[in-house]
Formats: structure tokens, sequence, C-alpha cells
């Protein structure tokens, strides 16, 4: 397969760009060759400057659940695009989606759209400080809430466990004010909460935590999680980036059946285009500015073009069956994955919840980041290459999910399984 155009485009981008890229995901850093460059994409397929074809299970990460150049998503984001791309007003469109969302969505009383999901979770971090009085805040080791200074950080060395910057640039002082847990430790959460509650604004999770693995919890320790929350007067806020209108219409929160006090939205919200969204009750969103004393702005927030991306996709959501299928198709592809590594006897594991999947290189479920073995990284830039080679597209690291659409036909995702497993055999 030639990739000397998208080749010699990332050598003229790294001249233009740091590394070449806008988001360093996209660099190819742990895995062979460099970057795609891509043209179009069109249902599961994306299409690069070469003009070779692949199976897309990176969806541009999470946020095309009906696939790439869904008709409807198109032909209403055109329309709109023809009578204006931004007024900074309100317009009926943004009244459209908040209707459809909280109409739909008991977990929620009021919402307000952002541009990204980034920009949401450090939104509902202020709304949590602000309305509680506090000032800590506790995350988890492992799971991932955008480039905001506060959630860049990691445990520090210690037991529990002040919070240890994970970028340049973030003060020393506000990684102090993040307290860092591994998941899956209700114990430690537990003396945490005893020792600090009073210091503690928020406990913020990916309820199903999926960017660094899929590390599935159990439902038990998330119900845990909402009642020592409730015990403490901290308030649980829900990142649900990734899981948002993906496991289910009203993502997490409704699979595993937990209220929490502030949800956080991006990716699929917006269906392809830049939006981020928080929600929670009347009584916390009270708090948001100009109600109140918690400032948060934006110059293109709730957009109409974005809000028409968003309001054809959610649409389609709704529709009978939509997540039942979706979740059919995925079991079908990740079955075809299960038996081979099963019949091969590898020591590996497909990692499945509704559409998203991740490729294990353990045979065990893993709960938390640290058991995670890092010889994954070498295996799985093997294997990326070798389906690279041969048409299909996952994100390149061996930490990332894989997102079936509904855009993926049975005939697609088997050749796609068909692929992989061939793939695997070539790393034992
Ligand atoms: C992607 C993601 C974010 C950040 O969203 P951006 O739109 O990239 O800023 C935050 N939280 C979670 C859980 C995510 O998956």
């Amino acid at each position: 397969m030639k990739r000397e155009k998208s080749a010699k485009l990332y050598a003229e981008a790294k001249k233009m760009f740091p590394g070449g890229v806008h988001s360093p995901v996209r660099a190819f850093k742990s895995v062979e060759g460099t970057p795609l460059f891509i043209e179009r994409g069109q249902d599961a397929e994306i299409f690069d400057v070469d003009g070779n074809a692949y199976i897309d299970f990176c969806c541009s990460w999470g946020p095309l659940i009906l696939g790439h150049a869904n008709p409807t998503v198109c032909s209403f984001i055109i329309d709109t695009v023809r009578k204006g791309t931004s007024f900074g007003t309100p317009t009926e469109l943004g009244n459209r989606i908040g209707q459809l969302i909280l109409d739909n969505n008991p977990f929620l009383e009021k919402i307000r759209f952002v541009s990204s999901g980034t920009e949401a979770v450090m939104s509902a971090i202020r709304l949590a400080r602000g309305y509680t009085g506090k000032k800590k805040i506790v995350k988890f080791e492992g799971c991932y809430h955008g480039h905001v200074d506060s959630l860049l950080v990691k445990a520090g060395s210690g037991l529990v466990t002040f919070g240890e910057s994970t970028s340049a640039g973030i003060p020393e002082e506000f990684a102090r004010e993040t307290l860092v847990l591994p998941l899956n430790d209700l114990q430690g959460l537990k003396d945490l909460l005893n020792d600090q509650a009073e210091d503690i604004a928020c406990v913020i999770i990916e309820p199903i935590p999926a960017n660094n693995g899929l590390l599935l919890q159990d439902r038990n320790y998330l119900v845990w999680l909402r009642k020592l929350c409730d015990d403490h007067g901290v308030l649980l806020i829900f990142d649900e980036v990734i899981s948002g209108f993906r496991i289910g219409f009203t993502g997490a929160a409704g699979y595993y059946s937990i209220q929490p006090d502030i949800i956080t939205y991006g990716k699929i919200i917006g269906g392809g285009m830049p939006v981020g969204a928080y929600g929670a009750s009347n009584e916390i969103m009270s708090h948001i500015a100009p109600e109140g004393p918690v400032y948060q702005a934006g110059t293109l927030s709730a957009n109409p073009v974005a809000m028409s991306a968003g309001i054809a996709t959610t649409e389609l959501l709704l529709e009978e069956g939509f997540y039942e299928r979706l979740e059919e198709k995925t079991v079908f592809f990740t079955q075809i994955l299960k038996d081979h590594i099963t019949n091969k006897k590898y020591d590996m594991s497909i990692q499945q919840i509704g559409s998203i999947f991740w490729i294990n290189f353990s045979k065990d479920r893993i709960l938390e980041a640290d058991n995670i073995d890092p010889s994954c990284n070498a295996l799985f830039g093997k294997l990326h290459s070798y389906l690279l080679d041969n048409g299909v597209y996952l994100g390149p690291s061996a930490y990332e999910v894989g997102f079936v659409s509904a855009a993926h036909s049975k005939e697609q995702l088997e050749r796609a399984a068909d692929i992989i497993c061939k793939g695997i055999d070539t790393l034992f």
C-alpha cells in the first residue's frame, strides 16, 4: 500500500505545526509509520490522500456514531450554513436540541452548550467549586478529562495523594488541589473522603473509563461512589464525553441507573462538529452566569451549524431499537475476535460494552490503569501496521478503544474481524 502523499504532507505539516499535528494523539508516536492524511469518509470507511480505503474504528475518536457523512446530518448542516454560520445570539436550533436531550434524559434538568469536551469538564469543575465553596477535587488514575490544568494530574509519590501534573506549564499549587486515586479502590475512596471531605468540592470519574484501555468498573463500586459522595456532601461528576449517547441515549447514568450531580458531554452530542455540554439539576445549574455567580461564556457556544449536526444525530439515535441494533452488530464483530483468541489460546481478550471495544493484551479484564502491562505497546504497534496495510484503521495507540458505528455493515465487520484475526496471528 502506498502512503507517499501522506508522508509528504506530514513532512510539510511538521514544519508548520508542533509535531505536525493539532492534537498529540494524532501523531503516530506509539505505532509505526506516519499519520494518514484523510481526504474523505463515507459510512464506515475513510479514504486517505493516496487513495487507500480503510474500515474505520476510530470514528473521529467517538463522535461519529452514525458513521461518516451521514446524509441526514450533512443536509441539515448545509441548510443551516446557507443561512449564516454564527450570530452570537440565541437561536431556535439551540432550543430544539435542548428539548431533544432534556425530554429524553431524566438525569438532567438544565444544560449549557460549550464547544468541546475539555471546556465542558473545565466548566463543570468550576461549577462544583462555586456551588460547594470548596477547593479540592478528586480524580482517578486512568481517567482522561480533556486538557484542563487541574485534571492533567496523576498520583504523586506517596500513598494518598496530592496530584503531580503530567504536563509542563501547570503550577504545582494547582496540581496539589487535585487528589488522585486508583479506580476500583473503595477503601481508598472511603479513607480519602473521611479525612478530607470538608475540602473536597467534587469527585469526577469516567463511569465507563475508555481513554486508557476500557477499564470497566463494577456497578457496585459506582453505587458506593454515589453513596459516599452523598454522605460527605461532595458532588459527583460523571464525565460522559465518550459514554454519553454511546451507551444508550442516557449514557452511563442510564446504563448503571445512577444519578450524578453534574454530567459532561462532548463527542457524539455534536455529531462531528465541535460541541460539548454540561448539565445538572435546576438548582445546581442556577449557579451559572447570568443566573448565578459562576462565570462561563463562549463566542461560538451553541453555534447553529454545530447544533444542526447535534440535532440530526440525536434525532436518529432516538429511533426505536437504534442502540439494540448497534450493540448486536458490535457483539457479532467482537465475538469473531473472541472466538479466535480462545481457539488459539492467546494471552489476550476483547473488552466490550455497547459499541465500544478494546483489544486487551491480557486474558483478564483490567479494572485499574496500573495493571495494564506496557509490553502491549510493542504488540499493538505491529498489529496496527498490519491493519493499515490491510485496510483497517484503529486509533494509533494500544490504550485507545475502538468504536463501531451504525454505518458499519455486517459484511464490513466480518471482513475487518478476519483481517484483525490474521494480524493477531502474526504477533505470536
Ligand atoms: C474526549 C474526552 C474529553 C475531552 O474532549 P475534547 O472535545 O477533546 O476537549 C474529556 N473527557 C472525556 C471522557 C473524553 O473522552
